[in-house]
This record gives C-alpha cells, sequence and structure tokens, in this order.
C-alpha cells in the first residue's frame, strides 16, 4: 500500500502539519507537482526536497525543484518518457519538460566502510560499483538507495533536508532543519570533518547558501573550513568551475565574496586574484572594479537579466592582468600589443588550474580586456571596428566600470555613450571632434579627356 506511514524510516520523521507551515501548492512550479502526482499514482512515494522547500518556507522564490523518491533511477524510466539518467558519483535523473528540469533522486543510504579505493588507483576501478570511497574518506560513488530518514542524513545541510509531501500537506524534519530555519543557521548534518572530506565541495555550498540566505555558519560547521580548505585540491576544475558559477550567480556576489576572502577556501577557486588583493592599497582601482562588476552582477540578477561568465572572470581578473602586464613592460622593450598577449595568455592558463573555464568564456574575457585599448584609441577606423565588434556591449559596459573604479580615462566612457544614442550625423561629429580630423569631400579628379596623351 502507498501510505506515508508505510514508507520505512517515516516513524523517525517530526511531522509539521499544514497549518504550522507557510507552503502553498501554488508557489510549487506545475511540473514538479506533475512528477510528485505521477510518482503517487504509480505507487512511489516522491517529496519535495532541498532549495525549493527552503526558500518556500522562507518566503523566497526557489531557483529550482528537487524531488526525492523510493523509486529508482530505472523505475523513472518507465514513468516518465523525458527522463534521463545523469551523473555517476551521485546519479541523478532529470525530468525534461520544455525547458524546465526537474531532478529527482532516489533516496540514498548509508555506506559501509568497503569498497575503499586508493587515491592512486586508476578511476576505472570504481565503474560499476555502487558505493565507492578514497583513502581520504572522499565519496567516488553514492547510488546505494535507502530509506527516506537516510536519505535526510546523507544530506549537506539540515535546512536542505526538510520534505514535502502532497498527500497531505506536511513537512518531514529529520535533522532539525526547521529550527535551524528559524535560527537562521547553516549547519552541516552529522560529523563536519567527516562530511567535508566525503566532499569538499560541501565547504563551497556552506558559504553559498550563508551568502544567499544571509545566514551565519553555526560554530562546528564553520570551524573545520580552514583546515580541510585544502582538499579543494582534489576537485576537478571542471566541477569548480560549476561550482564557481553558482557562488556569483545566485544575487549575493557580494557577500559571498567577502566570504571567499574570509576562509581559505577562496584561495583554491581564485589565488592569484586574492593574492593580488591582499597587497592592494584600499583604494586600488583594480580591487574596486571586481566590487562593482559583483555588485553590477547582483542588480543585473535582481533585475532579471541575464549575466555571463566572460564578464565575471574578465573583471575577476583584471587586477591580475594589470599586475602582470606592470611587471613585463617594466622588463621587457616589447611593443604594448605583444605585452598584453602574453600578460592575458599568463593569466587565463594560471586561473584554468583552479577553475576550468571553458574556452568560449576565456576567449570572450580576452575581447573585453583587448577592446579595452581600441576604446581609447582616436582614429576613424579603429572607432568603427570597436563599435562593430560582437563584445562591443560588455566591453562598454567594463570601461564604465573602470571609470568608476577610479581610473582617469579622460571621459571616453561618456563619449560612447553618447556615442551609441546618436545618429549617424552625430556619430560623425563626434568622431570628428575626438579624432579632430574633420570630414572633408573629396574633389573629384578631373578626366583626362580622350585621347590626350599621357
Ligand atoms: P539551490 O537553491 O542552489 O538550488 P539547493 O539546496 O536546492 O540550492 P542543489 O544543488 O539544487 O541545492 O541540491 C539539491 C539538494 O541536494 C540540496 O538541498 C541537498 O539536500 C542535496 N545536495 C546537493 N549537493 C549535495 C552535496 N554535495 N552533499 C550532500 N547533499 C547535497
Ligand atoms: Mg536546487
Amino acid at each position: 500500500m502507498n501510505t506515508l506511514a508505510a514508507l520505512p524510516g517515516a516513524e523517525k520523521a517530526t511531522v509539521i502539519e499544514r497549518d504550522q507551515h507557510s507552503i502553498s501548492r501554488k508557489q510549487i512550479s506545475p511540473n514538479a507537482l506533475k512528477v510528485l502526482y505521477a510518482l503517487r499514482d504509480a505507487g512511489y512515494h516522491a517529496f519535495l526536497v532541498g532549495g525549493g522547500v527552503r526558500d518556500l518556507l522562507l518566503g523566497g522564490t526557489p531557483k529550482d525543484f528537487d524531488i526525492a523518491t523510493d523509486a529508482t533511477p530505472e523505475d523513472l524510466k518507465k514513468v516518465f518518457r523525458n527522463a534521463r539518467i545523469i551523473g555517476r558519483r551521485f546519479k541523478i535523473v532529470h525530468i525534461h519538460f520544455g525547458r524546465e528540469i526537474i531532478e529527482v533522486t532516489t533516496f540514498r543510504a548509508h555506506h559501509e566502510q568497503q569498497n575503499e579505493i586508493a587515491d592512486d588507483v586508476s578511476r576505472r576501478q570504481i565503474q560499476g560499483l555502487d558505493s565507492a570511497h578514497s583513502t581520504g574518506g572522499m565519496l567516488l560513488r553514492d547510488n546505494v538507495y535507502g530509506t527516506v530518514d537516510a536519505d535526510a542524513s546523507r544530506r549537506d545541510f539540515t535546512v536542505n533536508a526538510l520534505y514535502y509531501t502532497i498527500d497531505n500537506f506536511q513537512v518531514w524534519d529529520f535533522c532539525n532543519g526547521m529550527e535551524d530555519l528559524q535560527a537562521q543557521q547553516i549547519r552541516i548534518i552529522g560529523d563536519p570533518w567527516e562530511r567535508y572530506k566525503e566532499d569538499p565541495v560541501r565547504m563551497l555550498r556552506a558559504l553559498r547558501f550563508a551568502a544567499k540566505l544571509g545566514f551565519h555558519i553555526e560554530e562546528s560547521t564553520r570551524a573545520p573550513i580552514n583546515d580541510l580548505a585544502h582538499l579543494l585540491e582534489s576537485i576537478s576544475p571542471a566541477r569548480l568551475f560549476d561550482e564557481t558559477i553558482k557562488l556569483f550567480t545566485n544575487g549575493h556576489a557580494v557577500e559571498l565574496f567577502e566570504l571567499l576572502k574570509q576562509y581559505k577556501v577562496g584561495r583554491y577557486l581564485f589565488a592569484p586574484t586574492l593574492e593580488v588583493l591582499d597587497t592592494a592599497a584600499a583604494d586600488d582601482p583594480g580591487c574596486k572594479l571586481i566590487d562593482l562588476a559583483l555588485i553590477n552582477t547582483d542588480n543585473r540578477l535582481a533585475d532579471g537579466k541575464s549575466i555571463t561568465p566572460a564578464f565575471l572572470f574578465a573583471a575577476l581578473l583584471w587586477p591580475v592582468l594589470q599586475k602582470r602586464l606592470a611587471r613585463i613592460t617594466a622588463t621587457d622593450s616589447k611593443s604594448q600589443h605583444l605585452a598584453f598577449q602574453q600578460a592575458a595568455d599568463a593569466v587565463i592558463h594560471e586561473q584554468l588550474q583552479y577553475t576550468a573555464i571553458p574556452k568560449r568564456f576565456t576567449i570572450a574575457s580576452r575581447e573585453i580586456w583587448e577592446l579595452q585599448s581600441r576604446l581609447m584609441r582616436r582614429n576613424k577606423r579603429s572607432i568603427a571596428s570597436a563599435f562593430n565588434h560582437p563584445r562591443f556591449r560588455a566591453a562598454y559596459d567594463f570601461l564604465l566600470l573602470r571609470e568608476e573604479s577610479g581610473e582617469d580615462l579622460q571621459g571616453i566612457g561618456q563619449w560612447w555613450t553618447e556615442f551609441q544614442l546618436g545618429d549617424t550625423s552625430l556619430q560623425s561629429e563626434l568622431t570628428e571632434s575626438l579624432t579632430g580630423v574633420k570630414k572633408t569631400r573629396r574633389r573629384r579628379r578631373k578626366r583626362k579627356p580622350a585621347g590626350d596623351p599621357a
């Protein structure tokens, strides 16, 4: 029978009845509801969990909706034609509804201390295993299925382990998540040291939720972070790039960057930037530019506008680029252009050791940088080619931030603002005023009369 009481682990839940919490079905994505109902009709148990429940209880708007169920990934494929299994370390099922994806996971169980894989062993050895961890305690495979209460204790933070059921609209709490929500704190579930060792990215997630929700990090959750920050070295730069994007796109990039400066984990994402910031003067324009770019990012997201990682990285690496450029030009009499190329190559190469930024973004970041000097040039052809460049808009925004951060660019930002707003005749007037070249009408050369000797 598909009754909630019959679900193994149900007896461990503290149940919050419908009249004791603020979640209503109207706030839940219709597609997430469809998945919950379809699973119930197929005889399974399914709950809304994670950020969806947390953010609704806090009166916010969830970014996405995650569902946990006792149906296995294979069961899910049978129930939903639009389901795709993704991930190996942690199998997830994505159910596609046009642009919306509902993420469904099967209840996870605790791991036995088996399948320990030495750190130097080929990853091929873990293929086919459902459970595996490294000698250092890091989870390599987490696909052993279990009960709802075990699933709760395998989640990261107590506020992320609240389960909402459409059966009688209760919220189930296994880890005192409601209490921590009220106390506005991020508390890791279980032994913090062990949980961070299992997955060091949880340290970044702690900072992300603290910044996003404006919560503090509970003492025992906070305490090991600096000691264990180095574990992030074992995370692939590709995953660290994904996490970095999540960190900076949750609408609270400013607060988040402060946390990255405070905690050592920041050094495993942005060592070059943070080293420059450590030694920079308080009014350094490069540092100010980063702050302004982050404010800009938060404002754009609040207005429902898009942001691109290319702009973010162009800003975060700008002070590093400036420092390197100064070093190169001080010791070498290269052309400005060559010096820039060399510095940009080195800065991007160095950052890629931390976060594997996809090439399309590094190319665009470089273009934003490169256009900075082109936007300063005072000749007609450069003005036209910069204006028609596909990255013009981003480069112009970047130029304005540089001026705002205190760089003296001789009012060129204002010039470009007027140029964009003007019609063609105003644009040519502005070009004349900048280049000092008057638009002259070419005199036609008189054609020589036919038959005239050369
Ligand atoms: P967001 O608002 O960013 O989506 P979220 O809490 O929903 O926040 P997700 O990354 O969507 O975060 O993950 C969904 C849920 O899966 C989390 O709330 C948490 O319960 C669990 N989870 C995700 N990543 C981990 C992890 N690394 N370790 C343990 N549990 C995790
Ligand atoms: Mg989520």
